[in-house]
Formats: C-alpha cells, structure tokens, sequence
C-alpha cells in the first residue's frame, strides 16, 4: 500500500481489519444468584484494553447505518439521537477517551442513561451485523462517560450570559431533563416542575435501581443540571399544585414532558383484590424504599407472584419480586414465543424481534430453574381468598386469529384453562397514554391516542409557546426517544424565543 494511501487509512480508521481478528466481547454481569441479594447494578466494567480491541472492530462504514435512527417496520433502526458512533469508536480503540466523550456529548446530553438502558437499536443496525455479532456500542458508550466523571472531565457549564428569557418545562424524565439541559445551555432560564418529591422521571421511580442506579448515576447528573442552573421545583404537579394557567403569565415559554403514565388496566373478575397491583404502584414505592429505607411498599417475599406483561415493566417487576424473596414467578404473555434468529419478515437494519432473557428472566431462571415466561396466554379471573385478597389466578392459552376487518386478534382455545396460586399479581400491560393534569387547562389538543399533538420535529402544540415532547407527545417509548424530542423541543422553544437558534 503506498505510504499516502497507508496514512489516510490510519487517520480515519484505527484498525481496518480488527472485525476480521476480535471477537465480540462484552464484560460478564454479576451473577444472577448473588446479585438478587442486593440493589446494585448488576453491570460490570471492562478493562481498557479490551474496550479499546471492541472499539477495533468498527469498520468505520462508507455508509454507516448505526447512527442513522431512522423508523423501519415502526421500530427504531440506528440511534434515534444520531450519536457519532463510528467516530468514537475509533477515537476509543486509539485511548482518546476524552476525545471521545466530547464526540458522544456533542449528540447525547445523558450517556451514563442510554448506555445503561437503551436497546440499543444502534447495534440491531450494525453493518457487521449482517453477518457477525455487531459492536459493543452501548458498553463502549456507557466505558466513555463513566470513564469521563471518574476523570474529573463532566464539568457544568454555566453560560457566559443569560438571554432574560424564563421557560417552565413540566416532567423531570429524560425528555424533560434534555430540553432543560439545552435551553439552560443557550442562555435561558429553565425551571423544571416535577410532581414526584425527585427529579427524573421514570429514570428515578420506574427504571429499578439494579438496572440505573440512583444516587451514583442520575442524582450525578442531576447536580450538574443544577450546577449549570436548572432549578428543580419537586412536590408540584402542574395544574393542582400550581394553575397550569399561570405558567403561560410566568413564563415566556413552557414545554410539556410529563410522560405517558395512565397504565392499561385488566378489567377481568377479581380486579378489585387486595395483592392486585399496577407495576408502577410495585416498582415506585419500592425504589422509594430503596432511597430512603421508611417508605411502606409492596412485599413479594414469600408469595407466588404473577407479572402480566413482557415489556421492560414486567421484567422490572421479575427482577425486584426476586430481590424481595418471592416463593414462585411466573411473568405471562399474551404474544407467541419470538424466534431465536431472525425472521425472514425482519431483516437487517430492523430491529431484531428474536428470543432474549433480560436479566430479569435470567435472574428467575437461575432461581426456579427456567425462563418465568409463558407464552400465548392471558388472564381471565383473579381468585378470591375468602377475605379479599387473591389466592389464585385463572389463565387460558389463547391464538392469534384474523377477525372480520382482517386485523389479527387474540381467540382463547376452549379447555386449555389453569390455575395457577398468586397472592401478588402485577399487571404490566402497557400505558394507555399521558395524565390530563396540565394538558386540560392549557386546553393542548390531542390526536386519536390521547398524546399531545405536536408534530414531530417542530414540537409545538396548538397553544403559541406551549410545546410538548417525549412520551408526553409520542406515547410510551424509550430513554433515548425521550432524548431526542426534549433536545428538538429546546431547538424548537429557542427558536420560538429568539426567532434563530443554533441548537441542534
Ligand atoms: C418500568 C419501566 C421501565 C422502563 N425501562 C426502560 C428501559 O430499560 N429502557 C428504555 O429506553 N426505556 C425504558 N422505559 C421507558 C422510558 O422510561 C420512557 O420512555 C421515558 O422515561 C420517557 O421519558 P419522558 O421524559 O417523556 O417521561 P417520564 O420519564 O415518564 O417523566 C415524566 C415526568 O413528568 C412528571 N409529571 C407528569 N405530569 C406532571 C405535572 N402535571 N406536573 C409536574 N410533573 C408532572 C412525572 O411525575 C414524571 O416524573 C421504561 C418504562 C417503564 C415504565
Ligand atoms: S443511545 Fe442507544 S441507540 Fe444510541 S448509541 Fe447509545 S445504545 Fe445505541
């Protein structure tokens, strides 16, 4: 190779052939029977070299769809907030770390998050993909800012002067977190309303401390906020504690982040016993318990404990029923069993819909000896104890079938009936959509699922200098969504504000 030709390559590219020559490689978790005893994260780190050899194998692709975040098939395919990633990649497998932190914050305003709780659809999308494990990108990120705070190189940074101009953003979630982050960035002054008595969102009472541990990683963050001059209001839910009408008087702009937190409920013979409880009713108060060690929660110990759902949720719940010492779990499912490889349907850079334990099912097998979930099942009564609590629940398999409009619906197969004994049944089926609390006095439109309406990418509602993003505007989604709508929102506010902006 001429030495010209030689040179460019090793600019741009640290090892050309380190796909062909490294394995993928991830840092093994901490095992599944110890870590149940405790709320640790259950994430461990990788020495740097073999962070760096897993930077290596990037190809650093002409066309690289890891970062392209596009929706494919209604699933995210790339990274929905565009990190650089090839870029980092690299600057990783060279031992720029610094260098590299500045490329991911230049995208991603929480690492220390995604890069704990993202699917990461990054790696779904991986050109090595197609035919080999794709690259580590989520542990790469999440070594890049742990490695950053552990340096001393997270610092806040205040702006040099403030435009005058006061937004209110409602919801301390990432969506909310970001568009505060940015709009603080450019000048303006961001007060956060949250309802609950800490900032963060799902991020604090949702997502269980083993998976995003809470004062190492989001109260870390959150001091930076304040430190760069976000003011946090806790205890205040727009719209009872404070008139949602008054934000438009106080504010020259307001940006709605208040999640999408009505949960489905099962509406089935027995629903009103005691021991029925919505997943989030189980995984708040437990992390308040956690935190502050005199909150009252829900117990699981010793009980046979039912999880209806699949999701994030419901395997949240396995893993917090475990660490409270339940007898038995069993997490239902109303859809079939995903293939192990991807289907002929879902090819590459969709999102792969194949079979995964996540470490709730992993924790549960290691336990009771296998996988807790059943498949193709759903509930049809919650069995009474004589004096009202659940004893039991009732569960029939069911099938897929076309009705009339040919949409496919669940059909239960007639004899399949079981009972199985549950004395704490958590229903983790999914949100139906956001809370009215502030939406209805600000009179914010809705489309057909309830969301506020605001169209993507220009975030505003019907209400001039009210906008709303996250799962506020776009339904229950994912950390990395929230992302992305709250640093569109801050764009789109600034620019409502100044009349230009230079966010991205
Ligand atoms: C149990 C669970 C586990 C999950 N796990 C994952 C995961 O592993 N990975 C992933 O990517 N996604 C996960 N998700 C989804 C993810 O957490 C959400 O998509 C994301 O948090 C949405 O961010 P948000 O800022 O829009 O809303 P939220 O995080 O829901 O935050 C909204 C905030 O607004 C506050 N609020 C609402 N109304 C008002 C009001 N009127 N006044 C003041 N405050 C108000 C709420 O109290 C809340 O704190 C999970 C969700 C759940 C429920
Ligand atoms: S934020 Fe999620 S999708 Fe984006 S690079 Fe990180 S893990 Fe991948």
């Amino acid at each position: 190779m001429p030495a010209t030709c030689r040179a460019w390559v090793e600019i741009d590219m640290g090892k050309p052939t380190g796909f062909l020559e490294i394995q993928r490689e991830l840092p093994a978790d901490r095992s599944p029977v110890g870590r149940v005893k405790d709320w640790n994260e259950f994430h461990e780190h990788m020495p740097e070299p073999k962070l760096q050899a897993q930077g290596a194998r990037c190809m650093d692709c002409g066309i690289p769809f890891c970062h392209t975040g596009t929706l494919i098939a209604g699933m995210a395919s790339g990274c929905p907030i565009n990190n650089l990633i090839p870029e980092w990649n690299d600057l990783v497998y060279r031992g720029l770390w610094r260098e590299a932190l500045d490329r991911l914050h230049k995208t991603n305003n929480f690492p220390e998050f995604t890069g704990r709780v993202c699917p990461a659809p990054c790696e779904g999308s991986c050109v090595l993909g197609m035919n080999n494990p794709p690259v580590t990108i989520k542990n790469i990120e999440c070594a890049i800012i742990d490695k950053g705070f552990a340096e001393g190189w997270v610092t806040p940074h205040v702006p040099a002067k403030r435009t005058g101009k006061k937004v209110a953003v409602v919801g301390s979630g990432p969506a909310g977190l970001a568009c505060a982050a940015q709009l603080n960035r450019v000048g303006h002054t961001v007060t956060v309303f949250e309802r609950a008595d800490r900032p963060g969102g799902l991020l604090m009472y949702g997502i269980p401390n083993m998976k995003l541990d809470k004062r190492e990683v989001v109260l870390r963050r959150l001091k930076v906020l304040e430190q760069e001059g976000v003011k946090f209001v806790c205890n205040t839910e727009v719209g009872k504690d404070y008139p949602a009408e008054k934000l438009l008087k106080e504010f020259d702009a307001t940006v709605l982040c208040g999640g999408a937190t009505k949960p489905r409920d099962l509406p089935i013979e027995g629903r009103q016993l005691k021991g029925v409880h919505f997943a989030m009713e189980f995984l708040t108060a437990n992390t308040k318990h956690v935190l502050d060690k005199k909150e009252a929660y829900v117990d699981a110990a010793g009980k046979d404990v039912i999880v209806i759902g699949g999701g994030d949720t419901g395997t949240d719940c396995v893993g917090t029923s475990l660490r409270h010492g339940c007898k038995s779990l069993i997490q239902l499912e109303i859809l079939p069993k995903p293939p192990l490889e991807r289907a002929a349907d879902n090819p590459w850079p969709q999102w792969p819909k194949v079979y995964k334990m996540d470490y709730g099912q992993e924790e549960a097998a290691a336990k009771f000896g296998a996988d807790p979930r059943q498949y193709l099942v759903t509930a049809k009564r919650l069995i009474d104890d004589g004096h009202g609590a659940v004893k039991a629940i009732e569960i029939v398999k069911i099938e897929w079938v076309k009705d009339e409009k040919g949409r496919f619906t669940p059909r239960e197969i007639a004899g399949t009936e079981q009972v199985l004994p549950a004395q704490l049944v958590l229903l983790a089926m999914g949100f139906v959509g956001p809370e009215e609390t502030a939406l209805k006095p600000l009179g914010v439109e809705r489309d057909e699922r309830s969301n506020a309406k605001a169209e993507l990418g220009k975030f505003s509602t019907n209400i001039p200098g009210v906008f709303a993003a996250g799962d506020m505007r776009r339904g229950q989604s994912l950390v990395v969504w929230a992302i992305n709508e709250g640093r569109g929102a801050a764009r789109e506010c600034d620019r409502y504000l100044m009349g230009q902006t230079d966010l991205p």
